[in-house]
């Protein structure tokens, strides 16, 4: 390459690193590395996620992101243009021009995910300043089909790289949790473990205290209670999401409701 044109929304800083580029098909992409004097202010609280099947992901606090629609088309649209693909002949110029239209559509989605995750996460880093998250252990999962295309599919390799230096940046806390906990099944008001869970049931209802909740959100209060717990700090008193939190991400166009 000779010489490219920069039309990013920010300006790029002065003092320069680094600079590495990679290209993906037919795209090029530029990190750019810089120091910055400036300090990233830290957030507040401690959250607990819970990655979902249904919704992307809810915290602890009651906010939860849906997955992007756009996303999930492409993802269907990507299946049909594939399903074509394979009834090409071999060798032929329909096949070639195929390949590539597949390519493109794969690399589209790459994007939007990478992009998703990224605002996501930022917000997520900016507002608090412990997130706790379950250790997901992918090989293990594999054996449920379901559920390992699902979290592959949501980038969770990618996802969980972006928390962690986004959360080093602002110098706030990641803690992990094992995966043996039982986060779902476990009631996070009462303690008592509801075995008959199914994947199916939206809703954790607990016959012991009576508790009616987001399934989701159950897990993620036990997430937190779990993670906050392991480092020394017992179970802090639950607060509700702020609403700015919510409004804030809505603007970046994402699907956000307070349960
Ligand atoms: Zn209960």
């Amino acid at each position: 390459m000779e010489g490219i044109e920069y039309r990013g929304e920010s300006t790029i800083p002065s003092n320069i690193k680094q600079v590495v580029v990679t290209k993906d098909v037919n795209r090029y992409y530029a990190s750019i590395q810089y120091e910055s004097e400036e300090e990233l202010p830290k957030g507040t609280g401690i959250t607990g996620i819970d990655m979902g099947i249904r919704a992307f992901l809810t915290t602890s606090d009651g906010l939860q992101i849906e997955s992007l629609n756009a996303l999930r088309k492409n993802e269907k649209k990507l299946k049909r243009e594939q399903r074509r693909l394979s009834r090409k002949r071999k060798g032929s110029k329909n096949r070639k021009k195929q390949i590539a239209k597949v390519q493109k559509l794969n690399q589209n989605i790459r994007d939007a995910r990478k992009d998703f995750n990224h605002r996501v996460l930022t917000a997520i880093a900016r507002h608090y300043g412990t997130v706790v998250i379950e250790n997901l252990n992918i090989q293990g999962m594999q054996r449920n089909h379901h559920l390992a295309k699902s979290m592959i599919d949501q980038g969770w390799y990618q996802f969980k790289r972006m928390l962690q230096y986004k959360i080093e940046w602002r110098d706030a806390e990641l803690i992990e949790i094992g995966r043996f906990d039982p986060s779902s099944k476990m009631c996070s008001k009462c303690g008592n473990i509801k075995h008959d869970l199914k994947l199916s049931d939206h809703k954790y209802h607990c016959n012991v205290c009576n508790l009616s909740i987001d399934r989701d959100l159950n897990a993620a209060i036990n997430i937190r209670n779990m993670g906050s717990i392991k480092v020394g700090k017992g179970i802090p008193a639950l607060t509700p999401v702020e609403s700015a939190t919510a409004a804030e991400l809505s603007k970046g166009g994402l699907r956000v409701a307070t349960l």
